[in-house]
């Protein structure tokens, strides 16, 4: 399957290609034809999917068609990453039709998100409370929206945002085109969902469950040795890009600063640091400035950096859907990546969980010429362990270049800074 079958508009088909996709993702060729054709859609989909373009392209393709200075698509996102991630990709992929879109969310100036929208655009990215800040001192219009996305809307519920969703309904047509695209479906959800779509497809990529192209291990360890253990699998690990989650943005910091004082490219991305500080962490790191972000949940939501070859979770996650999201930062379209989580005894319920919604066992690693002292790894998690000895020849050595951190091709240790 190609973009040309899609029927979009050649000038959209061409920056598709020169952003660099050759091929629809499955989200894209299920759902783009379906919302060409105008009709609502509940997309089941985790990050990593595509599903941005899948909504973004159809909307360009209505835009393109006649154009005018109104808001005609309204695109909710929960986070100001989330928000700005659409909007490069829109910036991207409507460059050549030079739709007018503009990102609204809070914590920087509103004065400038209003110029921009009194200068006249065509699409609105929001976070929920900015744009209800906004169309309540009057500087927004939204009776003219054509489209509305809900993107992410389990994690807006998650996040306490659903009054603010129900109110910013009530300020758009009856008539028009739903997207609602979620990678779970609690009751809550689904009850908005059935509420607010009309006659909707459902489009749902595989099981709600971490892309498939993420391979995971699980490194039993007890809390005083996390760090070490940290230091010594990126000593011993082919990595590119790492991302590491740990539970607060204390520990977030912390990491940060241990890893750059080891010499490591690192930063942190937390939530006590300003947008300012968040977006130089996320550039960063897209840019290579930075080979590893030491993040928590709420500030990595949204972080589109493609080539993370490593999610590691210093701290475990403290939902299954959290784990969908962490791992879907890496893996993302096409590409493959590894997710390693640390866990103690403690966490055996959880690992439990996760390994229900993986559909399999995660494989249990002990990192080769690490000193556990009395900790045994093998004795945690025991009645899952697989034992190496076990296993044929060749799965055994394919075991040990585990342990060892390495999967294919030669050992480069992460660059330290020069
Ligand atoms: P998303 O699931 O929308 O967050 O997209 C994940 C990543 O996949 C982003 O970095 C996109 O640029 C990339 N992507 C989206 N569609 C395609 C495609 N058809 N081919 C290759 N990469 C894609």
């Amino acid at each position: 399957m190609s973009f040309e079958q899609f029927s979009l508009d050649p000038r959209i088909v061409a920056q598709i290609k020169a952003v660099g996709y050759s091929t629809p993702t499955p989200i894209q060729q299920q759902a783009i034809p379906r919302v060409l054709e105008g009709r609502d859609v509940l997309g089941l989909a985790q990050t990593g999917t595509g599903k941005t373009a899948a909504f973004l392209l159809p909307i360009l393709q209505r835009l393109t068609q006649r154009r005018s200075r109104r808001v005609r698509a309204l695109i909710v996102a929960p986070t100001r990453e989330l928000a700005e991630q659409i909007y490069q990709m829109c910036l991207d992929l409507g460059k050549v039709t030079k739709v007018r879109a503009v990102t609204v969310y809070g914590g920087v100036s509103k004065s400038s998100q209003v110029s921009r929208l009194r200068a006249g655009v065509e699409i609105v990215i929001a976070c929920p409370g900015r744009l209800l800040d906004i169309v309540d001192d009057g500087n927004l219009d939204l009776s003219r929206v054509e489209v509305l996305v809900l993107d992410e809307a389990d994690r807006m519920c998650d996040m306490g945002f659903l009054p603010d969703i129900r109110r910013i309904l009530k300020l758009l047509p009856a008539q028009r085109q739903t997207l609602f695209f979620c990678a779970t479906m609690p009751a809550d959800i689904r009850e908005l969902a059935d509420r607010i779509l009309k006659d909707p497809v459902t489009v749902q990529i595989g099981k709600i469950a971490p892309a498939q192209t993420v391979s995971h291990a699980l490194y039993p360890v007890p809390p005083n040795l996390k760090k070490r253990l940290l230091l010594s699998i990126l000593e011993q690990t082919s990595t590119g890009r790492v991302l590491i989650f740990t539970r607060t943005k204390y520990r977030a910091r912390n990491l940060a600063r241990d890893l750059v004082k080891r010499g490591y490219r690192a930063a942190a991305l937390q939530g006590n640091m300003s947008q300012n500080q968040r977006q130089k962490a996320i550039d960063g790191f897209r840019s290579k400035k930075y080979d590893i972000l030491a993040a928590t949940d709420v500030a990595a939501r949204g972080i589109d950096v493609s080539e993370i070859s490593h999610v590691i979770n210093f701290d475990i996650p403290d939902t299954v859907d959290a784990y969908t999201h962490r791992i879907g930062r890496t893996g993302r379209a096409h590409r493959s990546g590894e997710a390693f989580t640390f866990a103690g005894q403690e966490d055996a319920q959880l690992v439990r969980d996760i390994e229900k919604l993986l559909g399999t066992q995660i494989e249990r690693r002990r990192l080769a010429n690490f000193d556990y002292g009395s900790f045994v790894p093998e004795n945690q998690f025991k009645t899952t362990y697989s034992d190496p000895r076990r296993k044929t020849p060749s799965q055994h050595r394919r075991n040990h270049n585990h342990a060892n951190g390495r999967r294919n091709g030669p050992r480069r240790r992460p660059q330290r800074r020069k």
